[in-house]
């Protein structure tokens, strides 16, 4: 089955070809004839996600999903959430995401559950037709001081999942999809598809 991943981030294309079997083939938005940056207008991931899912297959009829990510820091009333991407600014930079995340977490204390602790959180939408579905992954653990490895992307190097001993940024791609927020809304996604 033909299915479109809504994105052109190379990093996630690649975390998720790994985790889907052959009888499915995987498209990006370019792949489609897809050039234009999708809105995400909406202000929860899960609105975020339906609007990208949603908009691709009506305009572009080819069935599709979206996924959208947040990190949600206790600390912090759950930000930088919805606004991960661009919580430094609108130029979206990563280093200064993570920059500002530090800072703000700066007085919070080291290894108590809640002061540092964190979770990423990943809606996927399916739109299949008429159908539309969503499946949520969640993963969580803390952030650290510092930046800890130079894999992965975006907050990856400041987060240590629960439970283990390396930062997202420290592990290779198959390791960090096993256990990622991603991975985990992207097993729902796939149950769900075989089960069609
Ligand atoms: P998106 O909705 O997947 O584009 O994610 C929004 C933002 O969350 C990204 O720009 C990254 O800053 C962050 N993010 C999403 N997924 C990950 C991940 O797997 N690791 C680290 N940061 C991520």
């Amino acid at each position: 089955m033909k299915l479109c991943f809504a994105t052109n981030n190379a990093h996630k294309l690649h975390e998720i070809s790994l985790l889907l079997p052959a009888s499915f083939v995987l498209v990006s938005l370019d792949q489609i004839g897809c050039h234009e940056e999708l809105a995400e207008t909406q202000d929860t991931i899960e609105g975020n996600s339906r609007q990208k899912a949603e908009y691709v297959w009506e305009q572009y009829g080819v069935q599709c999903f979206a996924d959208d990510t947040g990190l949600e820091v206790a600390a912090l009333n759950n930000e930088p959430g919805v606004y991960s991407a661009r919580y430094a600014g609108s130029q979206r930079n990563s280093e200064d995401n993570i920059d500002l995340l530090l800072k703000n977490l700066a007085d919070k204390p080291d290894r108590l559950t809640l002061p540092r602790g964190a979770q990423f959180k990943t809606v996927i939408t399916l739109v299949l037709g008429d159908i539309t579905h969503q499946f949520e992954g969640i993963v969580k653990g803390e952030i650290l001081r510092g930046r800890r490895g130079k894999g992965g992307f975006g907050y990856d190097s400041v987060f240590l999942p629960e439970g283990y001993n390396h930062t997202f940024a420290e592990m290779n791609t198959e390791e960090k999809g096993r256990i990622s927020h991603r991975g985990r809304a992207f097993e729902k996604l796939l149950a769900f598809l075989k089960s069609q």
